[in-house]
């Protein structure tokens, strides 16, 4: 589906059409909190805690850049609850990061935790900046200032970063060095699992970079099999072509599915025959990680992009794409979240009266945040697991959260958003209940 002239005509680019879109993220987390909140009478008092953050963290610090001026970042650090464990959450590295936003993708990582069934808590950080416009020296220079503010506000027991939008496993390492030089020279070798999704060579994970990417995979599986739903030769599209995105796709393809659009924050790209992921990345690894140009699709609008017919949408991008004024464009089966948040409870109201299935991000990118525990546990124990024994983990949990949720929905006849939160509201009331408030 080529764009039309009047598509073309009303195009914004991919960064209007985010700005457009940007209400509170954090509404729309308290918006799905009462509406799980309300279905399953949470605990009053649990619901006060619930709906607040425990710490925000922020920080302000000076890095000298590579003409010697001195720039001053703003970086957050926000820990919603600990009740399950240690906080845990990634650092994204964005303009758009804010106190709201950070606030909401904490949240939803307590959520995360809690659903997939591991002993953490949930957190998430950021700077506000645009990383395309620094060397990468001042990058490095940025993370370890970052991480050196941050002090023992982070810690291997305490609270572990692990990447987001825009950081990667370098990033990760420069934060490992930095923490690892605060600590006395005797306690450094028990404290590597300050960070998760770390280079394998420095403590890292074998699994972790495509996890966040298998694990949506592994979730389109099993609604594939609850539908009866056959994935070869199924079309599906891609918002987001980073770890998230670029994971997701080349593992679905190897299930026979056909890749049509993809939209990254160069443009959007559409193509019937289908779309190579593989051969897709090699282009963006060479073209400054971007996908605009690719020879073998044609461009199209962002409003394009999102009116392509196809079985499956895999949004893993940023928040709010999928919106009161989106949603009715969609012409889907499935939306598997990859991003954190990238529907509105608008949006989400017009999923449902059009039938379309959500596997909310929650649930969908949970595969990260699974084998990030299953890093620090290795790193806990100085173990070192094969790929197959991570795959084979990740898969146990994701699936056994998958089936908590399906059921949860079909218990309380509701949407799969809402049985989602149930499941994690759930589990830390219990804990609540037994281990009481202090004093
Ligand atoms: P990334 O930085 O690797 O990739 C982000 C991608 O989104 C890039 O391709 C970028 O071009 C694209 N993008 C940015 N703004 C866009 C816009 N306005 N429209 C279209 N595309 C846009 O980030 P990532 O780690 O893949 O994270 C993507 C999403 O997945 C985020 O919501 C993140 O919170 C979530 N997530 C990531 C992980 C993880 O392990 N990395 C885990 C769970 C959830």
């Amino acid at each position: 589906m080529k764009a039309s002239p009047a598509d073309i005509e009303r195009t914004l680019t991919v960064r209007e059409i985010g700005k457009k879109k940007r209400a509170s993220v954090y509404d729309n987390v308290a918006k799905q909190f009462d509406q799980a909140a309300n279905l399953m009478n949470l605990d009053p008092n649990i619901r006060k805690i619930l709906s607040t953050t425990t710490n925000e963290i922020v920080v302000h610090f000076p890095v000298r850049m590579d003409d010697d001026r001195i720039e001053v970042f703003t970086g957050y650090r926000v820990q919603h609850n600990n009740a399950l464990g240690p906080f845990k959450g990634g650092l994204r590295f964005h303009p758009a990061v804010d106190i709201d936003e950070v606030r909401a993708l904490a949240t939803w990582m307590t959520w995360k935790s809690a659903i997939a069934n591991i002993p953490f808590g949930g957190a998430k950080g950021g700077i506000q900046l645009d990383p395309s416009n620094y060397s990468l020296g001042e990058l490095e220079r940025i993370t370890r200032r970052f991480t050196y503010a941050l002090g023992n506000n982070i810690g291997p027991e305490y609270d572990i970063p692990a990447p987001d939008v825009n950081t990667n496993p370098q990033i990760m390492a420069w934060i490992l060095d930095t923490y690892l030089s605060t600590v006395p020279p005797h306690e450094r070798q028990r404290c590597t699992h300050v960070v998760t999704g770390k280079p394998v060579e420095s403590g890292g994970s074998l699994g972790r970079d495509k996890a966040t990417g298998q694990g949506v995979v592994y979730t389109i599986e099993e609604w594939a099999k609850d539908r009866g739903f056959e994935l070869k030769g199924a079309t599906y599209t891609v918002q987001g072509f980073g770890n998230v995105g670029s994971w997701a796709a080349c593992i679905l393809k190897k299930h026979g599915a056909k890749l049509i659009a993809v939209e990254d924050i160069s443009g959007a790209i559409f193509e019937s025959e289908g779309i190579d992921p593989d051969d897709l990345l090699n282009y963006a690894k060479k073209n400054g990680g971007v996908i605009s140009g690719y020879p073998k699709a044609e461009p199209i609008s962002p409003t394009a992009f999102l009116r392509t017919e196809a079985d499956i949408f895999i949004p893993s991008a940023l928040e709010n794409q999928i919106t009161g004024d989106t949603a009715p464009w969609l012409k889907v089966k499935l939306v598997a979240e990859g991003a954190n948040g990238p529907t509105d409870p608008d949006g989400d109201m017009i999923l449902r009266e059009k039938n379309i299935d959500v596997i909310p991000d929650i649930l969908c990118n949970s595969g990260g945040v699974i084998v990030s525990y299953f890093e620090w546990l290795q790193n806990k124990r100085s173990e070192f697991w094969e790929l197959e024994e991570v795959d084979c983990k990740l898969h146990k949990k994701i699936v056994g959260a998958y089936k908590g949720v399906r059921d949860k929905a079909k218990e309380f006849n509701t949407d799969w958003r809402t049985a989602a939160y149930i499941v994690a509201l759930s589990s830390i009331e219990r804990v609540y209940k037994e281990r009481g408030i202090f004093p």
